[in-house]
């Protein structure tokens, strides 16, 4: 049997095991997907002991997505996120890769949403960095905006360092930079658990495509104001989705079944 699993701290209500498992019943797969907690300083004590039990994948959480690129050759993108949240055991060392970011595009391509333009990312931890080299690295030009606007700076920087085009900004910059783009990220935790946005609603206009990375509730403040404005919605759960995705294909070598995936994912979202 092929294990996979999750190291975290806490991983008490990770989704990732019903959207995995539900991908191995649906092709027959004689795997199980399987959480691990160590202790807060152990990431690196964690891949290394799960190379030598054969285990063949590990999805990564806070606290562990930094800690683990000591144990890891990170790919290039999970390099300059400086984040890995997928480490693949085919290899040694293991390689450490970063799948919110391709899991944030397949987002928007499931919505036939067209990355080209101006896009705003709201944030600037991992989620916001994850967002920024993705959609830069789509061609797109990135504005981000935080709340430590010195946090938004670095991250600009990084991602210029990288060829691609950014900037930084204060979250009072908002109102105006929303007005020029097409895309807009929320990649900040407000509006989880809360009915808050982090971006005023008067901003927001039809010809903007909104994917809020904050997947519970769904139906966020920001998400809610979107659709009232005309403009198109992606919801968190979605990037969560793809991300999985992302890294069951790679792990596996195979097409992942996206809809019972999808269907796992939400059924265990409704239920908690
Ligand atoms: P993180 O590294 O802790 O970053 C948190 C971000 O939120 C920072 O930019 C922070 O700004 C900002 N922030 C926090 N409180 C704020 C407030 N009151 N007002 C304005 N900004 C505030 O967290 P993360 O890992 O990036 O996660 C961010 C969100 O994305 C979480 O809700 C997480 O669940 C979600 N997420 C979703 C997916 C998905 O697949 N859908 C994947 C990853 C993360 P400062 O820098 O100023 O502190």
């Amino acid at each position: 049997m092929d294990v996979y699993g999750l190291i975290g701290n806490p991983v008490g209500h990770s989704l990732s095991p019903p959207m995995h498992e539900a991908a191995y019943e649906v092709l027959g797969m004689d795997a199980r997907y399987v959480t691990f907690e160590p202790a807060v300083d152990g990431a690196v004590r964690a891949i290394e002991s799960a190379a030598t039990l054969g285990v063949r994948g590990l999805n990564v959480t806070i606290p562990f997505k930094q800690d683990v690129l000591g144990a890891v050759e990170p790919a290039p993108v999970a390099a300059q996120i400086g984040a890995v949240n997928t480490v693949d055991f085919s290899t040694d060392p293991p390689t450490g890769h970063n799948t919110d970011a391709p899991g944030l595009v397949r987002a928007f391509e499931h919505h036939d949403v067209t990355l080209d333009g101006r896009a705003v990312v709201v944030g600037a931890g991992g989620a916001g960095r994850a967002a920024a080299f993705a959609l830069a690295g789509e061609g797109m030009a990135v504005e981000i905006a935080n709340r430590t606007t010195e946090r938004a700076e670095a991250l600009a920087g990084d991602v210029r360092e990288a060829g691609h085009s950014a900037n930084a900004a204060g979250l009072d910059e908002l109102s105006a930079l929303v007005a020029d783009a097409d895309v807009l990220v929320n990649a900040t935790s407000v509006g989880m658990d809360e009915d808050r946005s982090p971006v005023p609603a008067d901003a927001l206009h039809g010809e903007l495509s909104v994917l809020d990375a904050v997947y519970s509730p769904r139906s966020t403040r920001l998400l809610c104001d979107a659709e009232a404005a005309g403009a198109r919605t992606v919801d968190g759960a979605w990037m969560l989705l793809y991300q999985g995705v992302e890294a069951f294909e790679r792990w596996s070598g195979r097409a992942a079944p996206v809809e019972e995936m999808n269907d796992a994912l939400r059924a265990r979202l409704q239920s908690s």
